[in-house]
């Protein structure tokens, strides 16, 4: 850091944050990016809702925007700020236009659209919001364009230090003018100052159990990994240290796909994990709505569904896990087509596992002792721990209702109906992956965060998964993107507004 005081500073450099540096500095703002790490990069995600982007245009994507306003004020109930979604619905695209234009193209990389997102049926309705930040070569996957993110705000003369945590928000006469922060590698505290504003984007806090505990204390029984490591809270409470309201409930996105140990109890199990190669646990699978029944072997909900719906349903049943139960001719290519899912659930490009990929995951799992394998139902679920009585039972009714192609228990969709009758038979014990907390700061339509009044706080700002209004209860994933999309799109407009 060269200076000690600059127009505005920007806490973490992820999404919400590369977006909220470079739109400031385009605005010709003096701007400063701390973040307690020492990159930001591989956190920018590929799958980035929008309505409307140039390239949603050019592929035909048409979407209704209060038609999706609508829809995902409804799927939350009404516990979100409509506002917001309006601002969000009006502002994604210019957003995504700008990441495509100023950021991917001039490394040759772009933003696809994906018509095919969409898709009704009993409990799914989606909407092809996604647009894929896509790699020179065609691929999706882990290209981390965030780099170039940062490296365009830094071109547009925005300024980082890495291994610098924010502590306290420092406020004057009322208003915040910069913050106590740590040098992570020497302790040092350091005073920085803010002329116009502080921007707080510093993520959630589902790594920081005793904030689970106070504010999600049933995400930290239903959920057995958490994928956010850095996310602590930290911001959320400094803002809250001097006064700022937040949101009361808990909001989150959490992925079906955290396979653990047969007899674990998730109540007392929740590692704070990390994301890939070391990924404990991950069961793409998962997320496929084969035949799931919980921890007494009784079928309990219809298994396609949004990814949340699983951990929203076994939260109402013994120990809060689920088991999964599938056999060898599930996993054939032809079989496992039916399992299109949606945006960050789906699995490359097209959408689905091959039956080569499945078989290679699954025996890996397999040898980690987190899949099960055998020749009957009785020692599956002896190996699952599951009463063989009620998985059998359970068994023989699923596959009645396969053989009539109706699903008269729960409606699941007779195409995605498949025998488990013919073995090897495979299992697994599943409870949720919490990828973010979704509750944040309460802000108003300028990303300014206010009080429990409703007034703002003067010189304060937020933007992503530190920030609320947005979210409530469990992530619309038939929307897909919609989270990044909140802190790219949040991020680029509390850039513009607190450099005005
Ligand atoms: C495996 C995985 C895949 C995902 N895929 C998708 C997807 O395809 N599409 C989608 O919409 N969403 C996806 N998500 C969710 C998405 O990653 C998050 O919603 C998004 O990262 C939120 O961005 P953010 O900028 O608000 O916060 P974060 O990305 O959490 O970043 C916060 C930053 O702040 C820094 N920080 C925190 N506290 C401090 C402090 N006190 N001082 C300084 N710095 C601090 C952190 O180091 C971090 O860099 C995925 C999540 C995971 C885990």
């Amino acid at each position: 850091m060269k200076k000690r005081e600059y127009e505005i500073i920007v806490v973490g450099a992820s999404n919400a944050g590369g977006m909220a540096a470079a739109a400031a500095a385009e605005k010709g703002a003096k701007v400063l990016v701390i973040d307690k790490m020492g990159s930001a990069g591989y956190l920018y995600r590929e799958t980035i809702a929008a309505i409307h982007s140039k390239a949603q245009k050019k592929a035909g994507v048409e979407i209704d925007r209060n038609e999706l306003v609508n829809f995902l004020s409804t799927f939350n109930q009404g516990n979100v700020d409509q506002r917001l979604l309006n601002t969000w619905a009006d502002n994604s695209s210019e957003m995504v236009d700008w990441l495509d234009e100023q950021v991917l193209r001039p490394h040759g990389a772009y933003i696809k659209a994906t018509p095919d997102a969409y898709y009704e049926t009993e409990r799914n309705h989606a909407f092809p919001t996604g647009n894929e930040a896509t790699a020179p070569d065609g691929k999706y996957w882990q290209m981390g364009y965030g780099n170039w993110v940062i490296a365009k705000a830094e071109e547009l003369g925005a300024e980082f230090a890495w291994h610098t945590k924010l502590e306290k928000l420092v406020v004057e006469h009322g208003r915040v003018t910069g913050v106590i922060a740590k040098n992570m590698k020497t302790q040092e505290p350091l005073a920085i100052k803010a002329t116009k504003a502080v921007i707080l984007c510093t993520g959630g806090y589902g790594s920081n159990q005793a904030l689970m505990a106070k504010w999600n204390p049933l995400g930290l029984k239903t959920n057995v990994y958490t994928d956010s490591q850095r996310d602590d809270g930290s911001g959320i409470t400094a803002a809250m240290a001097i006064g700022a309201a937040k949101d009361e409930e808990p909001a989150s996105i959490v992925f079906n796909r955290g396979a653990v140990p047969v007899g674990t109890n998730a109540e007392d199990f929740y590692e704070v994990d990390l994301t890939p190669p070391d990924d404990p646990g991950y069961l793409w699978l998962g997320s496929y709505p084969m035949l799931k029944v919980n921890l007494n072997g009784e079928r309990f909900f219809n298994e396609s569904a949004p990814y949340q719906f699983q951990m929203t349903a076994a939260s109402k049943q013994p120990g809060y896990l689920s088991a999964m139960i599938w056999t060898e001719d599930t996993m054939s290519d032809e079989n496992l087509k039916q399992y299109h899912t949606l945006g960050c659930s789906r699995l490359g490009f097209p959408g689905i596992f091959t039956g080569e990929e499945a078989r290679k995951e699954v025996n890996d799992r397999l040898k980690e002792g987190l899949v099960q394998k055998a020749d009957s139902i009785d020692e599956l679920a002896k190996k699952l721990g599951l009463p063989a009585n009620n998985l059998n039972k359970t068994v023989e009714r699923y596959n009645e209702m396969v053989a009539s192609g109706s699903d008269t228990d729960f409606g699941k969709e007779s195409y995605r109906l498949e025998p488990v009758a013919k073995p090897p038979y495979y299992g697994a014990i599943i409870g949720g992956r919490l990828l973010a907390t979704l509750d944040g700061l309460r802000v108003n339509l300028q990303m300014q965060v206010i009080n429990q009044q409703g007034n703002v706080i003067p010189g304060l700002y937020a933007a992503g998964n530190c920030s609320g209004g947005f979210f409530w209860g469990i992530y619309p994933d038939h929307v897909p993107g919609l989270t990044a999309s909140h802190a790219l799109t949040f991020g680029r407009l509390a850039g513009k507004y607190a450099a005005e």
